[in-house]
């Protein structure tokens, strides 16, 4: 397991790795390793040659959440490939523009329209591969690895496809719930759906599936951020997040077999 050591806002990215390194040492039962992940990397970037030396080679940042002051502009995003680059690590990304999705937000909201019925059309497909697209040429530029956390959407694969077919060093993950699951289930279950990105179309189901067997997205992560909420929960109010660790190989199994979606040997590597 590689647990994202969060530096949030205000905190140091090295008393944060610390402490994590430390917790999983005293009760982990597994074998783990640590990600930093940014949330302030004007503040935090100093820091990471220092993380390399504890043995963290891989950091993850936002472009999204800006209302939460938790987005890494282009500026930062930037300067941290450049570093990253230069010690021959890796950046993660959550790639969505977020201060376009927080727009269209406000946008919706004032005209009175349901946050739940309006979360995917906050933030659509379309803002997720322009951030992936971004994130490529950033990373380009500053000569860094970079892997693409979470892709939900069959937009995202034309930009992965032209840096890999390019031969960059461009990685990329979806996830069980963006391969199983549609919009439908977030009506259905409103708060307790609530991820970001959000759930999209039976089309992103397949167009995934491809994805992942035509070798363009390389990983199944979990994206695993259990949160205390419920289904009538305040859908705007409520976190971003759910449980993935538990289910994620059953519904990959399931999925993989029951569906005819693909090959033992390929859900095994
Ligand atoms: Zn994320």
């Amino acid at each position: 397991m590689v647990h994202y050591a969060y530096a949030k806002p205000g905190m140091k990215l090295m008393d944060t790795l610390e402490q994590f390194c430390q917790e999983g040492q005293a009760g982990s039962l597994l074998d783990f390793a640590l990600h930093g992940g940014l949330f302030d990397v004007e503040h935090q970037l100093a820091e990471v040659p220092d993380a390399f030396k504890f043995g963290v080679t891989s950091f993850k940042v936002f472009m999204t959440y800006a209302k939460l002051g938790w987005v890494t502009d282009d500026y930062w995003l930037a300067a941290l490939l450049d570093v990253v680059g230069r010690e021959q690590g890796m950046v993660a990304v959550h790639a969505e523009n977020g201060l376009a999705t927080d727009y269209l937000e406000d946008k919706f909201l004032r005209e009175g329209r349901s946050a739940v019925e309006c979360f995917t059309a906050m933030r659509p497909d379309t803002l997720e591969a322009e951030a992936v697209n971004r994130a490529i040429a950033l990373a380009q530029v500053a000569g860094c690895a970079l892997y693409i956390v979470h892709n939900s959407a069959a937009t995202c694969l034309e930009p992965l496809r032209r840096a890999r077919a390019r031969g960059w060093q461009v990685y990329a993950e979806t996830c069980p719930q963006y391969l199983t699951l549609t919009e439908e289930t977030t009506l259905k279950l409103g708060a307790l759906a609530k991820i970001g990105p959000p759930l999209r179309t039976a089309a992103d189901n397949q167009a995934l599936w491809e994805g992942l067997l035509d070798g363009t997205l390389q990983t199944v992560g979990s994206d695993h951020a259990p949160k205390a909420k419920k289904s009538g929960d305040d859908f705007f109010n409520a976190p971003y997040g759910s449980p993935q660790i538990e289910t994620m190989l059953p519904v990959m199994y399931d999925a993989a077999m029951a569906g005819r979606k693909m090959p033992v040997s390929r859900l095994c590597n």
